[in-house]
């Protein structure tokens, strides 16, 4: 297990980057404590991989230092750096039994014999293919046999980290969650430095201590899950997190009032005159229907998915959404929204802006 500290750290695939937007992983700088299981979210393209395999070796970055534990590994290789890593798409020696296939990187390692077999009926358990373990990997479906590549990456014990990329995608949706399952108590257990990518909030938010989100080529957020949701740093955090996401109403600021289309709203903090791009954000969470004062909104459509109703209604021709209890009835006359102040969160240029208590 290990602490992994980036030190300035960015990566182009062009041999001779002109502009920040040659890179797809701008300079970063962080430290992952030992022992934490992080998760990696962004969208498809935001770089992503390109951050797990300048960890793990496979990729070299072209800026910058990768440190385990105070000592630089930058140049050092996967084997080296001993982790364990799960691809996407199964990775799995096909002539070879589920056992063998499991036992592999234990064996490679000189493991004892008497250990392997205990450790491998372990691992075979955890993701459950005990019967299946001496069937050769060749007959196998790809879930199966993404299965068996998950259970060769948990199979060593001393290993530095775990990283996993999207390691779910082909495993059909019940499996799916005994497997995160699975992935979530072995890191209870042995305590390892865990990294899992997903363009999924739900399997980082139920995985993680850490969520680590990226947005373009960028770490913009790396909080608790209730950070994210209560403190998104970046406006493209309290929209991905959440579901609806954060509402984005652009605005002016003056102290502790805010202005949207000549309707003042109130702050309960004091931010001065900003200037730039000036957002409020504020989650449909904390967001109240009424009939009486308040910024002007039109219902368009109310859905009920179940504990809470999603309005989704218009606030100066954009689209905004309010949770509501699910007994709450809307009324035609509803056309009002006040928002919760201590909940708003103001953007200046899409971050985060601290106030001052007023
Ligand atoms: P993610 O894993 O988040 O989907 P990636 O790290 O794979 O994102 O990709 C980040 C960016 O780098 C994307 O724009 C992608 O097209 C680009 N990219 C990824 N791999 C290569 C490569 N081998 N050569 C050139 N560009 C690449
Ligand atoms: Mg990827």
């Amino acid at each position: 297990m290990a602490k992994i500290t980036l030190d300035n750290l960015a990566h182009s695939y062009y041999p001779n980057p002109k502009s920040e937007d040659d890179f797809a992983l701008k300079e970063l700088n962080h430290v992952w404590a030992d022992g934490e299981a992080y998760a990696l979210l962004g969208s498809s393209g935001c770089g992503k991989s390109t951050l797990l395999n300048i960890i793990s070796g496979l990729l070299h970055p072209s800026q910058g230092r990768i440190l385990f534990d105070g000592v630089d590994v930058t140049n050092a290789s996967t084997a080296d750096r001993n982790i364990a890593q799960v691809f996407q798409f199964p990775v799995v020696y096909d002539t070879m039994t589920v056992r063998a296939n499991l036992a592999f990187p234990l064996k490679n390692r000189g493991a004892s014999p008497q250990y392997i077999a205990q450790r491998v009926q372990e691992i075979g358990a955890m993701i459950g293919m005990e019967a299946e373990l001496d069937k050769r990997a060749r007959g196998l479906t790809a879930d199966a046999k993404q299965k068996i590549s998950l259970g060769r990456g948990m199979v060593r014990e001393d290993v530095n980290a775990l990283l996993f990329d999207e390691p779910l995608t082909v495993i059909d949706p019940h499996m799916k969650w005994e497997l995160r399952t699975q992935l979530k108590s072995l890191h209870h257990e042995f305590g390892h430095t865990m990294i899992y990518v997903t363009h999924d909030q739900t399997e980082a938010l139920t995985f993680a201590d850490k969520v680590v989100v990226m947005y373009d080529g960028r770490v913009v957020q790396i909080g608790t899950p209730e950070e994210l949701f209560n403190k998104p740093e970046h406006t493209f955090v309290g929209y991905f997190i959440g579901s609806p996401g954060m509402n984005v109403i652009p605005a002016t600021v003056s102290g502790t009032t805010a202005t949207v289309h000549g309707t003042q709203v109130q702050l309960d903090q004091g931010y001065g005159d900003l200037s730039g791009k000036v957002e409020l954000g504020i989650r449909p969470e904390f967001v109240t229907l009424t009939e009486t004062d308040g910024l002007p909104v039109q219902v368009r459509r109310v859905e009920d998915v179940g504990r809470h109703k999603i309005v989704r209604a218009e606030l100066f021709g954009k689209e905004i959404n309010i949770l509501a209890e699910e007994g709450q009835s809307i009324s035609p006359d509803m056309n009002r929204i006040a928002f919760d102040p201590s909940r708003i969160n103001v953007y200046v240029n899409d971050w985060l802006k601290t106030g001052k208590a007023a």
